[in-house]
């Protein structure tokens, strides 16, 4: 074979492919609701995080941090659909981030049997101090439970029998780690590396980093400072914090001041406590040298008049009252106030 001089064309043509062939990450909201309640269709708690390049517009790797209520949905506006999911990362076992799962779970049985898998990554059983059993593994080994007991899916599994015999939990390969104190990778593919911190909200409560070439986001979650209560430096917590150095972007819940003790709300202060505040992450994400905070998980919702049975001393909060708590904190970078399916590119296009 003889090897020919490439042409000015040829070099160009090589370049422009090496230009679309750029890595990217993308940071999609899949749901901004903050606990339980419901407000005006909002999304439960998620973030969907996709690496590529321009060429698959960054998503040959997606990966779900949470999934709370309706979090099916969403990725389907995101053009993402559940079978495109390589990974579910929980922050806990709280409903409000885990009740998309079974959905999601179910939806991949009926049209994705043969596989492959999803791994759910979360922590190893976590005892409280009361005594009972935080489980991700239980909740996945029993993901498929009701549907089962209600005949569904023996007479499903007639209609079909390439269908896995046990139901959505065949689907799941749950990697489970202990959360610590420092970083440590519990998860990777290619050029993304996954590392988590424990944090103090519940009992087994993880927050995760994800690394790529293209940038990098920390997924908080709803942890809090691992000192209960003023007297403290921060609402926020340390671990998370070492997380959070230098990444890009940080993602996290968190509760307006407004709801605090000191004014009247009637907001339970020990749940006020153990969130962090935009103020504190605010200051947080300027230590970190962060570009982006990224605030999801809002209580109240903006726009809200009532946190459900709390009211909101001043009536109800604009996306400025946001921005203004986490300024007043100290940081200077982007603020974003998370809205169902707000996304972020890094680079940015
Ligand atoms: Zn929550």
């Amino acid at each position: 074979m003889r090897f020919l001089p490439m042409t000015a064309a040829a070099v160009l043509a090589l370049s422009t492919l090496q230009l679309h062939a750029s890595p990217c990450i993308k940071i999609t909201l899949t749901g901004t609701q903050g606990g339980p309640p419901v407000f005006q269709g909002q999304a439960g708690s998620g973030t969907l995080v996709q690496y590529g390049d321009d060429e698959n517009n960054c998503s040959a790797v997606s990966l779900q941090f949470d999934t709370g209520r309706g979090t099916t949905q969403r990725l389907s506006m995101a053009q993402t659909p559940v079978g495109k999911l390589d990974a579910v990362f929980l922050t806990h076992m709280h409903s409000d981030h885990t009740e998309g799962l079974p959905d999601i779970m179910q939806l991949r049985w009926h049209f994705a049997s043969a596989g492959p898998k999803v791994d759910l990554v979360c922590s190893d059983d976590a005892r409280s101090p009361a005594g009972h059993v935080l489980s991700c593994r239980k909740f996945a080994e029993h993901i498929g439970d009701p549907l089962i007991n209600s005949g569904e899916i023996a007479q499903r599994l007639l209609e079909n029998k390439k269908r896995l015999p046990g139901g959505p939990a065949d689907l799941l390969n749950v990697l489970s780690f202990k959360p610590a104190e420092n970083p440590a990778e519990v998860w990777s593919s290619g050029e993304v590396s996954v590392s988590a911190v424990g944090s103090r909200h519940i009992p087994g409560h993880a927050s995760y980093r994800v690394d790529t070439p293209a940038g990098s986001v920390v997924i908080g979650g709803d942890a809090g400072n691992d000192n209960p209560k003023p007297p403290r430096e921060s609402s926020t917590s340390a671990h998370v914090e070492k997380l959070a150095m230098g990444a890009d972007v940080i993602v996290h819940s968190t509760i307006h001041p407004v709801m605090g003790p000191d004014k009247d709300s009637g907001f339970p202060p020990p749940i006020y406590f153990r969130q962090s505040t935009v103020t504190d992450l605010g200051a947080m994400a300027n230590r970190t040298g962060s570009d982006y905070l990224v605030l999801t998980h809002l209580i109240p919702p903006m726009g809200a008049a009532r946190q459900g049975p709390y009211k909101i001393p001043g009536g109800g909060l604009t996306e400025a009252d946001y921005k203004l708590a986490a300024i007043n904190g100290g940081f200077l970078g982007n603020v974003i106030v998370g809205t169902d399916l707000v996304s972020l590119r890094l680079p940015p296009k």
